[in-house]
């Protein structure tokens, strides 16, 4: 059809208002004229479910803007505005006015001229400055590292190649092998997947029946933040730049001070990329607590400490409006124990953000046993107005991240116990896509973030690091190792070593450590292990398989209300390669009976690790057939109503 547009003696005027994404724009390549609306977007954002612009456009784009802005859209997959549409050639004219109408009087105005010139397939690609060769290679080196294993965009290179080097029908046939042996690959499946899976976890329930089309939110339209630490600071900034005026209280002046020139720096920045103006009116800032009487909702960001964030939300349910909803950006705290510091717990629940927050996508909407339907309605849309991906969690020690999070750091330890190196695990995670590996991960966050939280859970003992209680805890096998090197100051990028060297305090580059080598070797000899050859497959299957049935188990639980929501939790937060859908699609993608089978095995072999027992709703949908990931829900339903 759009050859056939193109073809036609009749003057064709592409109308565009709204969105001309993926198709709408081939089909709008192949008219001999463009006109947008000055709110229209453009773009062919096919990379980004794994595919290529396969009707043309990988071809015709190039031939009307040139190779360079066209790899770059295509690639990418960018939304562009009608004004860069227009400065980049994409578009003849933008109007203000009634696009269909300008868009007829433009075709009356063009009427009778020659459409040759108008024929975008007939175009040769416009030259480049300097070696088409050489700008194609560097172009597929960077892709290819930033890629990471993603085979969509190194495809769409390939398919832009082909339009600037080959005749146009050539071109065309080029686009076609690339787009099928894409349409075929699991990648696609995988980001096709994720796509509809961020709708539907915005379509959240909860196991008591609350639903988001019955529970309306409350309106919000003025935020507080409490504590400008880390998470304060970006929190603030994703509010302001959300359009929401902020009251932000710390109560340590030095804090404060660096607080306000930080928030600043980071509003003027974003404001810059985006090209709009920073919305610094937006913020204001006291030490008094006093000062969020006014606002609809408050996110606490204080030290992750109890005692502390108890005392907060007494004060909150004195100072704020009854109504007010009171949140908690804890990392791992029972949300429940907070809302019963307050007057009206129904209105207390968790946003759980992750560092940057002003960055990262993801939002972990927390609800406790007495968390209205209305709050977590209202933290959902505030969220979603964040521009978050924002998933609805239960309430249990690390919500579904962090709680899944913990049997996979624990395998890591316990690889390094057996043989493994840092470098060995890492390099196997980086392969699979993950961008670092777990050990960079925690020298780069600082390795006495997790101390901290092992010595409140009783785990980390000082003193215990020889005999066999050294490496049992809690009636469970234990690896100090993370403890040890915490004790000896070494704790990450911050002071120059931790599981890897940095050369100074500060040092980004990492490097491999002999004496870690040499500390594993003797951590081994003193507490008896033999140390065996371990293969990247074994380090793949105990992290990754461990995580998984912490994800069934969670699932079990009712604290993630489908596969799609800890899948949009490790996709957004914690760096899971979106062209491998997330673990759950993983666990689907590699059989049931496959992961099932290895976790028994590894459980075999390592009967003191309950989180390699595998799980016994992974057994049963195993037994009921292992239906694809997209009917867990249901079936995961019917085991319950079976029970
Ligand atoms: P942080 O130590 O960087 O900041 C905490 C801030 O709270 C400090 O500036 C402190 O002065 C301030 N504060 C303490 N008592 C206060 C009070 N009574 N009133 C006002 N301000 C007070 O901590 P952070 O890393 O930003 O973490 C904050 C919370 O976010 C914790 O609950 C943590 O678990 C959670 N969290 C952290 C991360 C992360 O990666 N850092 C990620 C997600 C969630």
């Amino acid at each position: 059809m759009i050859h056939a547009i193109e073809a036609g003696n009749k003057p064709m005027v592409a109308a565009i208002e709204g969105f001309a994404l993926g198709g709408g724009l081939e089909l709008a390549l192949g008219c001999h004229y463009r006109i947008a609306h000055s709110k229209a977007r453009l773009g062919l954002p096919e990379v980004t479910l794994g595919l290529l612009p396969a009707a043309g456009g990988s071809q015709r784009l190039p031939r009307l803007i040139g190779v360079p802005a066209a790899l770059d859209l295509i690639i990418t997959g960018r939304h562009v505005t009608a004004a860069e549409a227009l400065q980049l050639g994409i578009v003849d004219q933008v109007t203000d006015h009634h696009t269909v109408d300008a868009a007829v009087k433009f075709a009356l105005s063009v009427a009778g001229r020659p459409l040759d010139a108008r024929r975008i397939s007939s175009y040769s690609c416009p030259p480049v400055s300097g070696d088409l060769d050489a700008l194609f290679e560097e172009v597929m080196r960077k892709v290819r590292r930033g890629a990471r294993g993603a085979i969509a965009p190194v495809a769409c290179v390939q398919a832009v190649r082909a339009a600037a080097t080959l005749p146009y029908a050539r071109g065309m046939e080029r686009e076609r092998e690339l787009m099928a042996t894409l349409f075929t690959s699991g990648q696609a499946r995988a980001l096709q997947y994720s796509f509809f899976a961020q709708r539907a976890v915005s379509r959240w329930s909860t196991p008591s029946g609350a639903r988001w089309d019955a529970s309306a939110p409350k309106p919000v339209r003025k935020v507080a933040v409490i504590g400008l630490g880390t998470m304060g600071r970006g929190i603030a900034v994703a509010l302001a730049q959300a359009g929401f005026p902020v009251v932000s209280v710390e109560t340590q002046e030095k804090q404060l001070t660096e607080a306000k020139r930080a928030v600043s720096q980071m509003l003027e920045r974003g404001a810059k990329r985006r090209g709009v103006a920073a919305p610094l009116d937006k913020m204001s800032y006291s030490s008094n607590i006093q000062a969020v009487a006014d606002v609809d909702l408050v996110i606490e960001a204080v030290f992750e400490d109890m005692g502390l964030k108890k005392k907060i939300f007494q004060q909150l349910s004195a100072v704020c409006k009854p109504d007010a909803l009171l949140c908690t950006n804890t990392s791992s705290l029972d949300v429940d124990q907070l809302a019963s510091q307050t007057r009206n717990p129904e209105l207390v629940v968790g946003m759980h953000f992750f560092a940057p927050a002003h960055v990262m996508k993801l939002l972990e909407v927390v609800y406790g046993p007495r968390s209205s339907p209305q709050a977590l309605a209202t933290a959902m849309q505030l969220g979603k107005k964040m521009g978050k991906v924002s998933v609805a969690v239960g309430n249990c020690p690390g919500f579904v991240g962090n709680r899944m999070l913990k049997a996979y750091v624990e395998q890591a330890f316990f690889l390094l116990e057996e043989g493994a190196t840092p470098e060995l695990v890492d390099s196997a995670l980086e392969e699979f896509g993950f961008s670092m590996g777990f050990f960079k991960v925690s020298d780069l966050s600082g390795l006495d973030v997790g101390w901290k939280v092992r010595k409140e859970d009783g785990l980390a003992l000082p003193g215990v690091s020889t005999g066999p209680s050294a490496r049992i805890r809690q009636g469970r096998r234990y690896s100090p190792l993370g403890d040890l090197l915490c004790q000896r100051g070494r704790f990450g990028q911050k002071t120059g070593s931790g599981w890897y060297q940095y050369g100074k305090p500060g040092g980004r580059v990492a490097t491999p450590d002999p004496w870690l080598h040499s500390f594993l070797e003797e951590y081994r000899a003193q507490h008896g292990l033999v140390p065996r050859r371990i293969d990247p497959q074994e380090v793949l299957e105990r992290c990754l398989y461990a995580l998984i049935n912490e994800g069934f188990r969670i699932l079990e639980d009712g604290i993630a209300a489908g596969p799609e929501d800890i899948d949009c939790i490790y996709v957004f937060g914690y760096g899971w390669p979106h062209y491998r859908g997330g673990p759950m699609f993983y666990a689907a993608m590699v059989g049931l009976p496959k992961v099932l089978e290895r976790l028994e095995h590894y459980y075999r072999a390592h009967p003191d690790v309950p989180d390699l027992q595998p799980c016994s709703l992974l057994r049963r949908l195993v037994a009921s057939g292992s239906p694809p990931v997209q009917k867990w829900k249901e079936a995961i339903k019917k085991l319950h109503s079976q029970l």
